[in-house]
């Protein structure tokens, strides 16, 4: 049948060749109406292995009781069932219509994708956002609590900020974001989740690393941002916190303590990485009982650690303006 339709025909009688034809740009699956379904069931099942085959009409063609076959074809799973009886140019007004039915839904996807990946970055770096970062640093301690690996959050603060938008203007300061964001990025494994947190905050999560390997990774990020030159002077204070298997934390206790490891990063004068349970923490009596109470043991965040965290960050502030 020739409708003029096609550039190319790729004429298949084994599954192999099916297979093989497959991995080319496929726009749409022609074949005769099968004489037992399950003919049929096993090229729909190889048509629903990938999403992006998943979309290419199948049009069945047949030669009698065109009716009855066309409400078996569609029951089955096929796009339509067409006569091998109808003018060429019949056919084609109909084939055409699967055709750009097609081209529609890939447009759809590809916008779909489109949103689904802004909507999970931060425009500025093009880091994930904070969105992400909380469901991803969710799942993913879940993920270490369940096999047993350790997993260690890093956050990191550019120290003095505010005085590279006051002496350098707002645009620069966003341009250091920039290129912070890429040193970031560039500066970990392919397996680490790169996060703007907010601001001049950022966060990574470090699967498969304890707290040891982390700060070898975190000092060696923070020299770099030392000797690069943004433009202006900058340095960048780190506070890290794992769960391992012998003392489980959640996500959220996670975050809270690395945040904590930051403030005393800070407040032991910046350009530092600090490590939960810091030094200055176990100073603090108020704070001293919570560092080795895993989720293990204790289902609820301590309130007395919101209570010190609300303490130390009020002190930062006080110490340094
Ligand atoms: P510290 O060392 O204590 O962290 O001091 P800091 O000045 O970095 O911290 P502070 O919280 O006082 O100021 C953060 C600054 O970051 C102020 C805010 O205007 C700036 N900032 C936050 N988001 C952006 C942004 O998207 N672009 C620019 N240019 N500046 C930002
Ligand atoms: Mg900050
Ligand atoms: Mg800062």
């Amino acid at each position: 049948m020739a409708t003029g339709l096609f550039k190319h025909a790729i004429h298949c009688t084994t599954d192999q060749q099916t297979a093989e034809a497959l991995e080319q740009r496929i726009d749409i699956v022609c074949c005769p109406y099968p004489s037992v379904a399950s003919e049929l069931s096993s090229l729909l099942l190889k048509l629903g292995e990938r999403d992006e085959w998943r979309d290419i009409p199948l049009l069945l063609f047949s030669q009698s009781n065109l009716q009855k076959n066309r409400i078996k074809a569609l029951e089955l799973g096929a796009s339509d069932c067409l006569s091998l009886d109808q003018s060429c140019r019949e056919a084609a007004v109909q084939i055409g219509w699967h055709l750009n039915n097609k081209h529609r839904i890939e447009l759809l996807r590809r916008s779909e994708a489109n949103l689904a990946r802004k909507a999970v970055t931060d425009s500025l770096t093009g880091l994930f956002n904070r969105g992400y970062f909380d469901a991803d640093l969710e799942q993913k301690t879940i993920l270490a609590h369940r096999t047993g690996r350790p997993l260690t959050l890093l956050l990191a603060d550019l120290d003095h900020f505010k005085t590279v938008n006051d002496n350098y203007g707002h645009l620069a300061g966003d341009q250091v974001l920039q290129s912070f964001a890429e040193l970031l990025k560039k500066s970990g494994r392919k397996s680490d989740i790169v996060c703007r947190y907010g601001g001049e905050e950022f966060a990574v999560i470090l699967p498969e690393c304890d707290s040891d390997q982390a700060f070898f990774a975190a000092e060696r990020l923070r020299k770099n941002v030392s000797r690069h030159d943004f433009g202006c002077p900058l340095t960048v204070s780190i506070g890290l916190a794992s769960t391992t298997m012998n003392c489980r934390y959640s996500s959220s206790q996670l975050l809270e303590h690395a945040d904590l490891a930051l403030y005393s990063a800070k407040d032991r004068g910046r350009n530092r990485t600090e490590i939960f349970p810091t030094p200055l923490l176990k100073d603090l009596s108020a704070t001293k009982h919570l560092s080795h109470r895993p989720i293990s043991k204790v289902s609820s965040f301590p309130q007395a650690l919101r209570r010190s965290i609300a303490a130390l960050r009020k002190a930062a502030r006080y110490s340094f303006g």
